[in-house]
């Protein structure tokens, strides 16, 4: 008798010419424990899955392409970006494939994974002061700006302010949600650091559903949910914090309020213990923002969200290799007072 392959699956199917045509199509994954403890339906877009191991490939991927449609990106020319390290890792990587130099501008807060990762990929990497001003020469916004004045045939993709990052969700990813839950989503739950994954999946999940739930999620030290909810830029509510991904010192145009029903925002601690968690209890080792956006999901749903009929949808941005010396650290987490 035959057996059927035990390790064939669908998205694996197909032959590709490249690494970017592998971007995208990731699954979506039910949270057993999730939906057990919550009584509803959880399931996870595991952009780990990604060959970039981010969701920020599809964000690099397009604003690379817009570029060049624009002819602001030449052959040979350089790609400069200012990043907490995953649209960084994409664009080198992508980069590496067409033929483009890439530099990028980092905080000092990037873990030594991170860094070692984009030079892997053979970007150069610009570290900079992580608690500099935005508007401080050495913040690492002015440093990306000050090398794309300084380098010919170079440009500056902006991320934060460049809403191709938001269209590059709204074509790619949303779509792909809305299909693998056949229709049946309510809720959507993202964090915001730049706002691109969050409003570009509202924008085109509304569209579809305008009934769609969607939850921004922010780390405390951030200036997001005061925005949101207020319009406000209050600088005073900056502080450091331990989440990778989540939350911004900035107002990005990539965060459009009026597309965010609800905003969550969650500590380090229990973000933490929530990435940890989803290894251990769902197999699936993601990165800290990851762990951000499971504990905002038990949170709203204490703040009575959900019900039994609910199809939750929580995205998980990047993988958790890229944390190890950090939220799978013991040792991190009892320097951090945690264990
Ligand atoms: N999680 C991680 C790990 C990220 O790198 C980012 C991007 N900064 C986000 C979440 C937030 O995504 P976005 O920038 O689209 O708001």
């Amino acid at each position: 008798m035959m057996l059927s392959n035990p390790f064939s699956t669908s998205s694996c199917s197909e032959r590709v010419p490249s690494v970017l045509e592998a971007i995208g199509n990731t699954p979506l994954i039910r949270l057993e424990k999730a939906s057990l403890d919550l009584n509803t339906e959880v399931w996870a877009k595991v952009e780990a899955f990604n060959p970039g191991a981010s969701a920020k490939d599809r964000v690099a991927k397009y604003m690379i392409e817009q570029a060049e449609r624009s002819g602001a990106l030449k052959p040979g020319g350089t790609i400069i970006e200012a990043t907490s390290g995953n649209t960084g890792y994409s664009l080198a990587m992508i980069a590496a494939v067409k033929g483009y130099h890439c530099v990028l501008t980092v905080t000092s807060k990037i873990s030594q994974d991170k860094t070692n990762l984009l030079k892997a990929m053979g970007a150069e990497v610009v570290i900079c002061p992580k608690d500099a001003k935005p508007t401080d020469p050495n913040s690492y916004y002015e440093k990306a700006k000050a090398l794309a004045a300084e380098i010919p045939n170079s440009v500056y993709l902006n991320q934060n302010f460049n809403t191709d990052n938001m269209d590059a969700h709204y074509y790619s990813t949303a779509p792909e949600i809305w299909q693998q839950s056949e229709g049946m989503i309510t809720h959507f739950v993202g964090s915001t650091g730049t706002g691109g994954t969050v409003s570009g999946i509202a924008k085109y999940l509304k569209e579809q559903k305008p009934e769609v739930q969607v939850i921004g999620v922010d780390a405390y030290g951030s200036v997001l949910t005061n925005y949101w909810k207020t319009g406000e830029y209050d600088p005073s509510l900056i502080s450091s914090y331990r989440i990778e991904g989540t939350g911004k010192n900035i107002i990005p145009a990539n965060l459009k309020r009026e597309l965010i029903d609800h905003y969550e925002q969650v500590r380090d601690r229990e973000a933490a213990f929530r990435t940890r968690e989803l290894s251990e209890v769902e197999g699936l080792m993601m990165g800290y923002s990851s762990g951000a956006n499971l504990q905002a999901v038990y949170q709203a749903a204490e703040a009575g969200m959900f019900s039994p009929n609910d199809f939750v949808v929580v995205i998980f941005h990047d993988h958790g290799s890229r944390y190890l010396g950090k939220v799978y650290s013991d040792a991190w987490m009892k320097e951090q007072g945690w264990m």
